[in-house]
């Protein structure tokens, strides 16, 4: 394949992994973000071993494993009864277990952007991207202000995220969202630092503490808290009080009050909402949409920073192998559709088990499930799945 002009559409993980790829591969890669200086929003998150891969290709595995958590375990209790419904190690899989990272978003933007800016490549900031169109020559990206159009580009790549201006809008907002915040790591608290840990009560009730490592410069560990939250009632929420809230979680996990004790105002907690989606149609004439641009889901089983990176990587290895645009799009789009459309399923039957005003499924989970998934081979399954690794993802990428 030539050498081409392409336009990467957002800085996420999307967007700066694959910025770093192309522009690698010797390709002339521009990208376009909508803030005046690129951020990461939110909270943190989990790399797992599948996007754990393709940083590792990038070179900047290691800075990750300096900044974030290493995670060998998800732990869930139900209530206050001890009860364990959630044990998942990934050593359960044996020669091929791998682990988690558990990460501050911005550390993992950080990681990113700076060997983005590192290798010189273009970032058009305050760039709102509202559209696209054909021009002779390529396609070009509409960008708000001022309507104007950018130069037409041999490809664009969407990683714009979930709302993308550039694909037609599908799937569906979930009821149920979270409040997350970003905390010092307690370190007395008896937290087990090395663990994603959840309490929940039925699947209307949930709080998490995910350890996320230290801020590129920082000296701190830091926590992620996350309660989960229906967003109809964010308003209750706030009308209620920050002690009233602290009080029912300090009741359904005690060990938590060292966390909330430096909470001192709602605005150190952000509400994210989540939506499923999944375009029908990832790839069109001079452009392909990826990560969270092509399918977005609730973060409950931790795989969209990893699908993105995954995808980014099956971009660059598609340009890597066919003669031509056209080909290259269907053959990424062939590399991951399988695993896109297993995890979204996957996504879309666990999260009510967690996240639902159910009272069958948690029942199920707490009574049923849960001491079963203490056998094997649901170990295995369990370690798989939250791995990334159901449906051999690796394959077809990496072989
Ligand atoms: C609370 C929460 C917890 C999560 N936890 C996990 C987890 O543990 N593990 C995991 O793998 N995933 C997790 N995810 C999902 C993960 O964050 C996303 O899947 C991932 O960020 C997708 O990356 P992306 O680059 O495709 O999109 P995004 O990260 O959304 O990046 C999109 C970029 O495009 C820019 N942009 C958007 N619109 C425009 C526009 N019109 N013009 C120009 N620029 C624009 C944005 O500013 C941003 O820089 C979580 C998500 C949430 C909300």
């Amino acid at each position: 394949m030539q050498r081409l002009h392409i336009a990467i559409a957002g800085c996420g993980p999307a967007g700066l992994a694959t910025a770093l790829l192309l522009h690698r591969d010797g390709h002339h890669v521009t990208l376009f973000e909508r803030f005046d200086v690129p951020r990461a929003v939110g909270s943190g998150l989990m790399i797992q071993p599948t996007g754990f891969a393709v940083l590792r290709e990038l070179g900047l595995d290691g800075a990750l494993l300096d900044h974030g958590a290493r995670i060998d375990r998800l732990h869930g209790e139900a209530g206050s009864s001890g009860r364990v419904v959630l044990g998942v190690r990934y050593a359960a899989l044996g020669k091929r277990a791998g682990f988690g990272v558990g990460v501050h978003r911005a550390a993992l933007f950080a990681l990113l952007h700076d060997a983005v800016a590192a290798e010189g490549i273009a970032i058009e900031t305050g760039c709102a991207v509202i559209g696209s169109d054909a021009a002779a020559g390529g396609r070009r990206l509409l960008v708000l202000e001022g309507g104007r159009r950018t130069p037409p580009f041999g490809l664009i790549v969407d990683a714009l995220g979930t709302r993308t201006p550039l694909a037609p809008p599908c799937g569906r907002a979930l009821a149920y969202g979270a409040l997350w915040g970003t905390l010092d790591w307690p370190e007395d608290a008896g937290f087990d630092p090395a663990a994603l840990e959840q309490r929940y009560r039925r699947a209307s009730v949930m709080v998490g503490v995910l350890p996320i490592g230290r801020f590129p410069g920082a000296r701190r560990r830091q926590a992620a808290l996350f309660w989960s939250l229906r967003a109809d009632r964010l308003a209750a929420w706030h009308a209620a009080g920050l002690d009233a809230w602290k009080a029912e979680v300090a009741a359904l996990w005690p060990a938590t009050q060292a966390l909330l004790d430096q909470i001192a105002s709602p605005e150190q907690l952000t509400f994210a909402r989540y939506a499923h989606r999944t375009l029908s149609t990832p790839a069109e004439p001079g452009m392909i949409h990826i990560g969270d641009a092509w399918h977005s889901a609730s973060p409950q089983l931790g795989q969209g920073a990893n699908m993105a990176l995954l995808d980014a990587w099956a971009v660059a290895r598609a340009l890597r192998r066919a003669s031509d645009i056209p080909a290259a799009l269907a053959d990424a789009v062939a590399m991951r559709r399988r695993h896109v459309h297993l995890y979204q399923a996957l996504t879309a039957l666990f999260t009510p088990v967690y996240q639902s005003d159910s009272r069958v499924l948690p029942f199920v989970r707490d009574r049923i499930v849960g001491p079963l998934s203490k056998l094997w081979p649901a170990t295995r399954i369990q370690a798989a799945m939250v791995s990334g690794l159901i449906g051999s993802p690796m394959r077809p990428l990496f072989d």
